[in-house]
């Protein structure tokens, strides 16, 4: 087995964003544009409502997944598929823009609190006109895997031994675990060889590769750890325990060209892609 070593180390920066929502961006940021499949990470959370009533009001999305993952209050969505609903604490909406689909997203309090993560995933350029779809995840339906030492994950994508995740089909094959670790624990966990690998600690401390070994240095919450290639990644908690994100996929290798909420492979299909907004050919049936 060969340990991941920590490559790279990511402030998230602060960024308002739709229609004025205080967020922690560390992918798609100054330090870190692309983690190829990974286009975006953004945290928010607040005990402020003022920081994200106002929300993400209808908008496009074309050639990317959206995945939004819920830790406390809830997001009221709406989209040009027909689907409307909220995401509560728990749960998680992974959603395949594909060709395209327009949709509305409000964060909303529940108990004065509105916590969770936005990651874009990218979609390889042969699936990027793709037909739109929801996988709708509810707390109840994802697993947790009991470890050695007190260590638990939360299995949203991919596999953690003989745990699955309930998201299935995409393309980037990512996993996606949420993991708690308790004070003082050292745990190494499976990543797939080849695939790219970040952590994102959100809750207390730990320590990553090779630093796991040495009993000093840690690294506190919020803040994104991207790895190297290897088979495992190593951690150890720090005195409070940790809680991190721990996510993998498939590089794709591809062009990339952005605008906003579209990311396609050239500048000729991010023109298309305003071009149909403006003929009202965006949303296809
Ligand atoms: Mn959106």
């Amino acid at each position: 087995m060969t340990e991941r070593q920590v490559i790279k180390l990511v402030q998230p920066e602060p960024v308002l964003e739709g229609a004025g929502v205080r967020l922690k961006r560390s992918i798609a940021g100054r330090a870190l544009d692309y983690l190829d499949p990974f286009l975006l990470l953004d945290h928010f959370g607040s005990d402020n409502p003022a920081d994200y009533l106002a929300g993400f009001p209808m908008h496009p999305h074309r050639g990317i997944e959206t995945v939004t993952y819920m830790l406390a209050g809830v997001v009221r969505h709406e989209d040009s598929l027909g689907n409307a609903g909220e995401i509560g604490a728990g749960d998680v909406q992974w959603m395949t823009a594909g060709r395209g689909i327009m949709h509305e997203e409000m964060p909303r309090p529940l108990d004065g609190k509105n916590y969770g993560f936005q990651l874009w995933v990218n979609l390889p350029a042969k699936l990027k006109m793709c037909q739109p779809r929801y996988q709708e995840i509810p707390h109840a339906t994802i697993p947790e895997a009991r470890l050695a030492d007190g260590v638990r994950a939360l299995v949203i994508a991919g596999q953690l031994g003989d745990v699955r995740g309930p998201v299935t089909d995409i393309a980037a094959d990512p996993t996606y675990l949420d993991i708690t670790i308790p004070p003082g624990v050292v745990h190494a966990l499976p990543v797939a060889r080849g695939h790219t690998a970040f952590a994102y600690v959100f809750e207390g401390q730990g320590a990553f590769g090779e630093q796991a070994a040495a009993s000093t240095s840690a690294i506190g919450a919020p803040r994104l750890v991207v790895f190297g290639d290897g088979d495992e990644v190593v951690v150890r908690a720090g005195e409070g325990g940790v809680r991190f994100l721990l996510v993998s996929g498939k590089p794709l290798g591809e062009p990339i060209a952005r605008y906003g909420p579209f990311v396609m492979n050239t500048r000729q299909e991010i023109m298309k892609a305003l071009e149909d907004l403006r003929n009202g050919t965006f949303v296809q049936d």
